[in-house]
């Protein structure tokens, strides 16, 4: 199927789910690109995507310069700190703050260079052993931290749910996610430096779930480009 048949699906479904949300809200939808190629991009940039994700600094690097601001990006994979240079002041979202290190380097540059860089903190909801993120238990205090550091904004929670059939146990996840999200809230932070706006979490085979449960931002690859083909 062509990616405009498949995005459309995609819109619908979004739509459809967010009809029966807990908040009705708007869903941003994040393109998932990593290993397809600009052409197929620019094809899904011409139907309509406005923000692309990439999970691999050297590989967004390379869509930023043939793509350049025809698209906003969005670093949703995890994020060593001696990349941070390369990206830190070209996308519009970086989705894996998960670390102080991450949080210090991320801050430092941005206070070089004078601007705040925006990020939501990645949160390894099912504490699996194989995901980056924080543990729910680490939020309050990581967020204490981050109101020390002046030139990075927290604008929300992300989270990569478990591969798992479990319906009710997806749910549970999304549903631990947007209460953190409201507890955060409700300690009415500065809002220039915390502001809970964004809930990305969904993916291809979760975001009906996840949106149902709260999310206002989904990152959708396979379900729009279709099938990765790992080289
Ligand atoms: C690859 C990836 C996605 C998209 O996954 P699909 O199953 O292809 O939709 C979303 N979020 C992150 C962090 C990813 O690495």
């Amino acid at each position: 199927m062509a990616i405009k048949d498949n995005l459309r699906e995609t819109l619908e479904e979004i739509e459809s789910a967010r009809k029966h949300s807990l908040t009705g809200e708007e869903v941003k939808l994040i393109a998932v690109s990593k290993t397809h190629s600009p052409e197929e991009i620019k094809e899904a940039i011409e139907c309509g995507i406005t923000d692309i994700g990439e999970n691999k600094v050297q590989e967004l690097q390379g869509k930023m310069e043939i793509l350049q601001d025809s698209v906003k990006y969005h670093m949703i994979g995890n994020l060593q700190s001696n990349k941070v240079k390369y990206i830190y002041d070209k996308v519009e979202l970086i989705h894996s703050l998960d670390r102080k290190s991450l949080l210090k380097e991320i801050n430092k540059r941005a206070k070089n260079d004078d601007i705040i860089v925006n990020c939501l903190l990645e949160i390894n909801i099912a504490k699996e052993e194989s995901k980056g993120g924080m543990h729910y238990n680490e939020v309050e205090k990581f967020i204490e931290t981050c109101l020390n550091y002046d030139n990075v904004k927290i604008n929300g929670l992300m989270t990569v749910a478990p591969n798992t059939e479990d319906e009710a146990f997806l749910r549970e996840c999304f549903r631990k996610m947007f209460k953190l999200k409201e507890v955060i809230n409700n300690k009415n932070y500065d809002k220039n430096k915390i502001e809970m706006k964004y809930l990305s979490m969904g993916m291809s085979q979760d975001f009906k779930i996840a949106i149902e449960e709260g999310s206002n931002m989904v990152r959708v690859g396979t379900k729009i480009f279709g099938k990765r083909d790992y080289k």
